[in-house]
């Protein structure tokens, strides 16, 4: 079976690596770097940064721990440098798996000329690949508020705040979601004056309320400003400096204005809907096995809109891989390959049990339900909350701001759903993902010996409550 897959993010890297363990023959194509947004300008660039943030926010406070140490300087170059390391390595990694699973690599931009036929083009000519299936994967870009210029060399996105080499003295972030608080998080690590503009009422919309809470009251800690509830109305650039004014007439002048709004699906132009695909504005329609309106033709990631996450879109790529070669096989009365032998259905993803992280100070981590979602649902839930400020790891690294907020469904115990802010709360969430996944009851998690000392033992103290709220 021929496979083509149309981008190398994380959705399309690992649909293609999925088909060809499966036995496909796969070609995977991607018009700029392998690894995408997520390795090339999001995840991983930030959380390189977000590291060194992390060193100067430590050397800042370094004689809160006994020590004495000057103020971190930021060398741009070393940072980006650094930066660039970390990406090259990843990305070269990811090319040696290509090769491993001889997944052929075509570089150019693709465009559907038939319902199977992708025509790539590079600065010299057009090749044609037609395929059994295809799997379109080309992400997403960024959203840009109407209202701003990003012609203006200060306007920037997060494509220029992981690439430019500068690091500012004062910025305006539009947006308070992941993106926008992440970077807020980084530039007051650096001792830049940080301003956040918002039109929701509150931080990270459509999360729970005292994570909102906490998320908030921690920036506010390192000095960042928010301005809820308020638009950027107009962004003008005067010489070197920027000048932000809202509706209420408040004028705030900054070095830079980085927009974090959002971002969109990336589809326009490359003959999705010419070629029969269904779509929903921006985002391709799939349904939940990643089957587009064309037979043989599925797509994942951010394209498809949805969660948005490196992760989930690498669960949906290897799930469309492996949806399409079951497919195939059913379809020209081929046996299923070994690696699918024991389930024939067609899979989908179950998002409750995928996690979403904000790599601030501390992290945020939730999975599945807050208790205002579950209600809203019809579940009969309890929440039981454990603070970190009794949590012998965290008061010893200095950390022990935050909670962990468990949720369980009344009478079963099974875990519902978790809310972590906290230290390692990025790392710490996945127990109670496993254990969401697998059906398992917060009694289970608290009759599960935790090390001593560990922050994850304040996951056991909530589990431990909600267990006894639960009767179980
Ligand atoms: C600043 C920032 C930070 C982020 N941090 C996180 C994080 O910490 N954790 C997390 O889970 N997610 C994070 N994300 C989101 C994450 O990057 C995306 O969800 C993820 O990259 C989506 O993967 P994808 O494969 O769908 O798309 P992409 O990663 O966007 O990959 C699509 C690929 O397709 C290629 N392409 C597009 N069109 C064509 C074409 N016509 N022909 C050939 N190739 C094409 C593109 O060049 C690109 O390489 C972050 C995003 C940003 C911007």
């Amino acid at each position: 079976m021929r496979i083509v897959v149309l981008g190398g993010g994380p959705g399309g890297h690992s649909a293609a690596f999925e088909a060809a363990r499966l036995g496909a023959s796969v070609t995977l194509i991607e018009r700029e770097f392998l690894g995408g947004t997520c390795l090339n300008w999001g995840c991983i660039p930030t959380k390189t940064i977000l590291r060194s943030a992390r060193v100067a926010w430590d050397a800042r406070n370094a004689a809160d721990y006994g020590l004495r140490l000057p103020v971190a300087d930021v060398d741009e170059e070393r940072l980006l440098d650094r930066k660039e390391g970390v990406v090259q390595e990843l990305r070269s990694q990811l090319e040696a798996t290509a090769a491993r699973l001889k997944v052929e690599l075509v570089y150019g931009e693709g465009r559907l000329v038939g319902p199977k036929t992708v025509r790539v083009t590079d600065s010299e000519k057009h090749t044609d690949h037609t395929a059994d299936a295809l799997i379109l994967a080309t992400g997403s870009e960024v959203f840009k508020l109407p209202g701003i210029d990003h012609t203006l060399e200060r306007v920037w996105t997060s494509y220029e705040a992981t690439s430019v080499l500068a690091t500012p003295t004062s910025i305006l972030i539009v947006g308070a979601g992941a993106i926008g608080l992440e970077f807020a998080c980084a530039y007051a690590s650096f001792g830049a004056e940080v301003h956040v503009v918002e039109l929701m009422p509150s931080v990270l919309p459509g999360n729970d309320k005292r994570v909102q809470k906490a998320a908030q009251a921690a920036l506010e800690a390192m000095g960042v400003r928010f301005y809820l509830g308020q638009a950027a109305d107009a962004v003008g650039q005067y010489g070197d400096r920027m000048e932000t004014t809202m509706p209420d007439g408040t004028i705030i002048e900054t070095d830079y204005v980085l927009s974090a709004v959002g971002r969109k699906p990336l589809s326009e132009g490359f003959g999705f809907p010419e070629a029969g695909i269904e779509m929903e504005r921006a985002a391709v329609k799939v349904d939940e096995h990643f089957r587009t309106s064309v037979p043989g033709v599925y797509a994942v990631g951010d394209l498809v809109g949805g969660m948005m996450l490196a992760h989930a879109a690498e669960e949906e790529g290897a799930t469309a891989a492996r949806n399409a070669v079951r497919e195939h096989a059913r379809a020209s009365v081929e046996t299923l390959p070994a690696g699918l032998a024991h389930a024939a259905d067609l899979e989908s993803v179950d998002y409750s049990c995928i996690p979403a992280c904000v790599y601030t100070f501390p992290e945020i981590a939730v999975v599945g339900s807050s208790r205002d979602a579950a209600k809203d649902a019809g579940l009969d839930v309890v929440q039981a909350v454990s603070k970190y400020a009794g949590n012998g790891k965290a008061l010893s690294e200095g950390e022990a701001e935050g909670f962990v907020q468990m949720v369980a469904e009344k009478g079963s115990g099974r875990v519902v759903g978790c809310q972590i802010v906290g230290p390692h709360a990025v790392e710490t969430i996945h127990e109670v993902a496993v254990a969401k996944r697998h059906g398992l009851t917060v009694r289970d998690i608290a009759e599960t010996v935790h090390a001593h000392p560990s922050v994850s033992e304040v996951i056991k103290l909530a589990a431990l409550d909600a267990a006894g709220k639960c009767g179980i």
